[in-house]
């Protein structure tokens, strides 16, 4: 249930251990956000597996470097080496897509391993017992599955539902999201890097996309008055001007946005267990991850990897129900360490106090010039870790 990262990710990796598969999207067939995504080397070597390492290189950019750059002089802090260094490191590179295109790559191999999925169609209810669930659906069908997988994303209704249904908790934090043709931006944008601006309460990360004819931009800021936890509200761009207008390396960016969207980012109860009976829940919809380390859609196709490791070893124990436990058991810790590891992204990088900004800053350049991978080292149990 869901055609988003985690769902179409679940839909072929399943349907690869010869599972037969139905995935129900409420949206219609291409209605993907047009921003960008990256996707870290743990993500990659998952989807490695499933033989889409030709297809990711094609249609993906491959970023040389992080460059972190002070926001408020456009100085360059540190360098973090990614490309090949990476993918010596991980055993796979880091990549950056188009959102559309990230999800059509997913969808055009789950449906040439004969995957059905039904567009347009929500599910409206989800009955289950011990031996598996049914789904009525917007389109007045009734279905019978052995098991549903309930990749329905940040507002997941089977959540609310079945699990729990504790409101979110507002972080006074936004992010702003919108992409600009390259031509419009000075020639710096054009590099094989993404870049990490720091700024007093705020931070800014741009990447490019569709082989470099394309920049994403993430701003992020801290935020009094209450924001939706929507991805596609459209805003004014006055707004992220005013906002951001004390980072001088944005200037010509600011003045070539003509749409952005604003979301406001939440804190949602982690669960402790992710299935009821033949139910069992996926990707944002058990474990939304804050944008300050990227790692929401990479953790979701880990989950996808891990269920289908799982389900495969109950083809041979006959004990579903044990593989859903362990399922949960071994990704909680993960995507638990994962977040916690993301909000305190967040604290370096929006720093207000001037000493603690000088501090960071420092750090940044020493280790830049004396142990540049030292950046990436720091998070080698997320970038070499994962299901296996
Ligand atoms: C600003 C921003 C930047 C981000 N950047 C990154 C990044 O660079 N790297 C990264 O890894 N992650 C990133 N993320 C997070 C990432 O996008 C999400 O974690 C990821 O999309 C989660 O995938 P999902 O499949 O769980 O949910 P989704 O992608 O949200 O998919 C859920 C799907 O379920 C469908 N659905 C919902 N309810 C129903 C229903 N009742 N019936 C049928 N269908 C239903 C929805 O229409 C949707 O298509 C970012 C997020 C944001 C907002």
């Amino acid at each position: 249930m869901g055609a988003g990262v985690g769902g179409l990710s679940t839909g072929m990796m399943l349907k690869s251990i010869g599972c037969k598969v139905s995935i129900f999207e409420k949206l219609a067939e291409n209605t993907s956000d047009g921003v960008g995504l990256q996707i870290s080397a743990n993500g990659i070597r998952a989807l490695k597996t499933y033989g889409l390492e030709n297809e990711i290189a094609e249609l993906g950019d491959y970023p040389d470097f992080i460059g972190c750059i002070n926001g408020l002089t456009g100085v360059e802090l540190a360098k973090i080496p990614l490309g090949k260094t990476a993918e010596k490191l991980y055993g796979a590179g880091f990549y950056q897509f188009h959102r559309a295109d990230f999800i059509s790559l997913l969808r055009r191999e789950n449906f040439r391993l004969g995957v059905n999925i039904f567009y347009k169609t929500q599910v409206l209810e989800i009955e289950h017992d011990l031996n598996g669930a049914t789904v009525i659906t917007s389109e007045g069908s009734c279905s019978r599955f052995d098991l549903i997988v309930a990749a329905d994303g940040i507002n997941s209704t089977t959540r609310n539902k079945i699990f729990e249904a504790n409101p979110p908790v507002f972080l006074k934090q936004v992010a702003y999201r919108t992409v600009i043709s390259t031509d419009k931006l000075p020639k710096a944008f054009a590099i094989r890097q993404t870049r990490l601006f720091l700024g007093a309460g705020k931070h800014v990360v741009s990447y490019p996309i569709r082989k470099g004819s394309l920049v994403n931009f993430v701003f992020c800021t801290e935020f009094d008055s209450y924001c939706q936890e929507i991805w596609n509200r459209e805003v004014n761009p006055q707004e992220i001007q005013e906002k951001f207008a004390e980072f001088v390396g944005l200037k010509e960016v600011l003045k070539n946005i003509v749409s952005v969207k604003k979301w406001g980012l939440f804190e949602h109860t982690s669960l402790d267990s992710w299935h009821r009976n033949r139910v069992v829940l996926l990707g944002d919809a058990c474990h939304p991850i804050l944008p300050y380390l990227a790692q929401g859609a990479t953790q979701a196709i880990e989950d996808a990897h891990e269920l289908c490791i799982r389900i495969k070893k109950s083809f041979e124990n006959h004990n579903l129900e044990q593989e859903l436990v362990r399922y949960a058991k071994n990704r909680i810790p993960r995507v638990r360490r994962v977040g916690r590891a993301s909000r305190l992204n967040a604290k370096l990088f929006h720093l207000r106090n001037p000493i603690l900004v000088f501090t960071f800053h420092l750090i940044l350049r020493m280790l830049g010039n004396i142990y540049p991978k030292y950046f990436l080292r720091r998070f080698s149990w997320i970038y070499a870790g994962g299901p296996s």
